[in-house]
């Protein structure tokens, strides 16, 4: 067409150089489409090699792929560090005629790059220092009197033990890494900011929300929102904590602090009854989450078929969903146990699971995922919840007693505000450590306790750097909110869902056919405040949160 043109005068001329003008549009659609079909092959690959890699470590703990973890991470952190490609898209994005698909993968890939466009000793010095810190953190063993424990053997004491010595001694120990470790994470807080200034940001913190498409000012004022109109509900309830927890352990009301709730950070239902666990001790939680999900059509035997469900020796004692390929191989690793946890656990796993798999397979590769983990988190937490509903308990566990009817919708109230108030806590502690690593870090830890908790700091904290103790400031930076925006999205989609079975729970065909069509077959197809929109025919919203904690 290049050619023809140029024989072309007057009208003809004009009249051509429209068609010529579409043509090129097409023509560079075309070869934009190849170069993207192209990258994002490669990227592919080592995406589902990676994957595999990490479930042969996670489910083995073996030292070949731990290293093999490392070296396909790296090559694909290289995948996206080439400055020629990254300018390539940059200019892709300027233009306006692109379709919509093309448009979202190339402002997906930009997202990627750009965490990546430092000079190489930056991004590798960050690397080693993070994964220095990982293995420091796992290898870490508190002692109490001597004894060593684990982090799961401390949180057991918190859970279960009585005596009070030994309580604030278990939570006195779980705050020991931090000291170890808060000079590793001041490095990396400076390395971090080093590099977000480099690419034009105020600090890392902004840097990460606007790469994950959050508005930072937007993002904190609805956190401010859900607090002012939950004040007055968590006050209550903590008032009836304090004071359950001062006759449980025959202390004065006063002296009720963190090392009596039931977790390290208080997020937790501090007073979760046991009767809740005693329910589950002789049931196969596995056959009740297939028939769960099966109730609401979703096919789960392929997922559990791939799945590693049970403990065993050397296997990673947490729980997760992977997609390895982004199509039919999707698989949890769960350490199932007959307590209402791990009940809670599968199935949330599980609706990571049914999400991945209802993805478009028609999607491009890149569009087969969550727009941002908030709305995948969403879905995983609102399946978990309902084993605290009296519907659950009802129609999967033959329950009758309206006494644990009643108790297990306060535990749920209870855990959403205390969760919410860790959560606003460690969002705002990262904020204002990324704007200012060299203040007292221990200080403005507690100010935010106290803030939030409306409770005193615990005594004695001074030279301690409790804030260093909690994995997600080192290691999961700047992704706790998106815990409590998926919670505050799972009461929308709650409510929702109950209007579209029109019945008293959601394990319904028509609810799981609602969340298909409406959001998981969607991918990244939108940005994530679309995509909710899209589900919700309205914006995203907090009221259905807040009515669920204040009643
Ligand atoms: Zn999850």
């Amino acid at each position: 067409m290049k050619n023809i043109k140029i024989f072309f005068t007057g009208i003809f001329f004009l009249l051509f150089a429209t068609v010529y003008a579409l043509d090129e549009v097409y023509m560079n659609q075309n070869n934009l489409q190849n170069f993207l079909d192209d990258f994002i092959s490669k990227v592919e690959l080592k995406e589902e090699q990676l994957n595999r890699a990490v479930w042969i470590l996670e489910t083995t703990g073996s030292k070949d792929a731990a290293s093999l973890v490392g070296s396909l991470s790296s090559e694909l952190k290289i995948l996206f560090s080439d400055k020629d490609i990254y300018e390539k898209l940059v200019s892709f994005d300027m233009r306006e005629d692109l379709d919509h698909l093309l448009k979202r993968q190339i402002h997906i890939l930009i997202n990627a790059f750009k965490a990546n466009m430092l000079p190489k000793e930056l991004l590798e010095d960050i690397s080693t220092k993070e994964a220095s810190l990982n293995q420091m953190y796992a290898n870490f063993r508190a002692k109490i009197d001597g004894k060593i424990y684990t982090e799961n053997a401390l949180r057991d004491i918190l859970k279960e033990e009585k005596s009070v010595d030994l309580r604030k001694k278990a939570w006195d120990a779980s705050k020991i890494v931090g000291v170890e470790l808060a000079p590793k994470i001041v490095e990396l807080v400076h390395l971090r900011n080093k590099a977000a200034k480099s690419l034009g940001y105020e600090n890392y913190f902004d840097m990460m929300l606007d790469l994950s498409d959050i508005n930072k000012t937007k993002l904190l004022k609805t956190f401010d929102d859900l607090r002012i109109k939950t004040d007055d509900s968590f006050k209550k309830v903590l008032l009836h904590v304090n004071e359950t927890l001062s006759n449980e352990f025959d202390v004065s009301l006063e002296e009720i602090g963190p090392w009596a709730y039931k977790d390290p950070f208080c997020q937790m239902d501090p007073i979760e009854t046991s009767k809740l666990n005693e329910l589950f001790q002789d049931k196969d939680l596995l056959k009740i989450s297939k028939s769960f999900y099966e109730q609401m059509g979703f096919s789960v035997d392929d997922l559990i078929d791939s799945s590693d469900l049970y403990e065993r020796d050397g296997k990673n004692q947490h729980a997760f969903c992977i997609s390895v390929n982004r199509k039919n191989d999707v698989r949890t690793l769960n350490n199932i146990k007959p307590n209402v946890q791990w009940m809670e656990t599968l199935l949330h796993e599980f609706g990571h699971g049914v999400y991945y798999l209802e993805t478009d397979e028609k999607l491009p590769w890149l569009l087969r995922d969550s727009p941002h983990v908030l709305t995948t988190e969403a879905i995983a937490l609102l399946m978990g919840r309902q084993v605290y509903t009296k519907e659950f308990l009802r129609d999967f566990l033959d329950v009758k007693d309206e006494k644990i009817f009643n108790e297990v919708e306060k535990g749920l109230k209870r855990r959403q505000l205390f969760f919410s108030r860790s959560a606003f806590m460690i969002t705002e502690f990262e904020a204002k450590m990324y704007d200012d690593p060299n203040q007292d870090l221990n200080t403005l830890w507690w100010d935010l306790y106290e803030k939030y908790y409306n409770s005193p700091r615990p005594e004695n904290r001074d030279g301690k750097a409790d804030w260093a103790a909690k994995y997600h400031v080192g290691l999961a930076p700047v992704y706790y909110y998106s815990y409590l925006l998926g919670e505050v999205f799972a009461s929308t989609l709650q409510k929702q869902l109950l209007k579209i079975a029109k019945d008293d729970n959601i394990w319904k065909k028509e609810a799981a056919i609602f969340l298909k069509d409406k959001m998981f077959s969607h991918g990244s197809r939108y940005r994530w405040d679309r995509l909710i929109e899209n589900v919700l025919d309205s914006p995203f919203s907090i009221d259905a949160w807040i009515e669920e904690c204040s009643k």
